[in-house]
């Protein structure tokens, strides 16, 4: 077995651990494998382990490599997930290459990916990144500015708004790791409150993981515990 096989059978005990832990049903999580940095055969190795979902930040690196894992494995049916920061003149090839975008923040940014996403594709997936507080990064939008921007984003018709996304300021105890995520749950379930048809919370990484699905999780997104230690994030 590869260590990208043994990592992922230990990833996915690790989930239905947290799973059960809280009580929801099971199959409930889906695994986001985060490739960046690694390479074509990385992604091939974890495609031939069974994993389907793949997701990128570096928008040249993840064409190259969307490119590379087709020509190689042209039928494999993989899903991938943009999740890195999105400058406007870029939304194009997002549009046209991906199957689900996590970190929307801005309503010019979803007005080009639905306007760029070509006809014969199927919606692309949305998540809204929200800056819950204690959040390092200055990415995300603000909780006050979320309905308005979520209304807005459901109202597009090439995409399809699926949920809310945040990476929380990194922490060690679980208790705090857990209280970031229940802020995003939250606002979540206030959005569900208000009528929008949202199925995802992504969040949790390699570090936080079981917090996170202890908090409702739908996709976490995990690289490291995966592929390996990055020399750069
Ligand atoms: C890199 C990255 C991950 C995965 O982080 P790990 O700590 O390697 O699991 C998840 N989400 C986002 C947005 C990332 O940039």
């Amino acid at each position: 077995m590869s260590t990208i096989e043994q990592n992922l059978q230990a990833v996915h005990q690790g989930i239905v651990a947290a799973i059960q832990e809280a009580g929801r049903p099971a199959g409930d999580v889906a695994l986001l494998a985060v490739s960046k940095t690694f390479g074509a055969d990385a992604v091939l190795a974890a495609a031939q382990a069974g994993q389907r979902a793949f997701g990128e930040n570096y928008l040249q690196e993840a064409l190259d490599k969307i490119a590379a894992v087709a020509a190689l494995l042209p039928r494999a049916g993989l899903e991938w997930h943009f999740i890195g920061p999105i400058q406007s003149n870029k939304t194009r090839p997002i549009a046209e290459h991906f199957d689900w975008v996590h970190t929307v923040e801005r309503e010019k940014i979803a007005q080009r990916l639905s306007e760029q996403r070509p006809a014969g594709l199927a919606p692309l997936n949305i998540c809204l990144q929200v800056n819950i507080s204690g959040e390092t990064s200055k990415s995300g939008v603000a909780p006050q500015q979320l309905r308005a921007l979520a209304l807005q984003v459901a109202a597009l018709p090439h995409l399809r708004l699926r949920g809310l996304m945040a990476i929380p300021e990194p922490a060690v105890e679980f208790e705090r790791q857990r209280a970031a995520f229940a802020q995003l749950r939250a606002l979540y379930e206030q959005l569900r409150g208000d009528g929008l048809a949202l199925d995802t919370l992504s969040m949790g990484m390699s570090a936080d993981m079981r917090a996170a699905v202890v908090e409702g999780a739908t996709i976490v997104r995990v690289g490291s515990a995966i592929f390996g230690s990055r020399n750069y994030s």
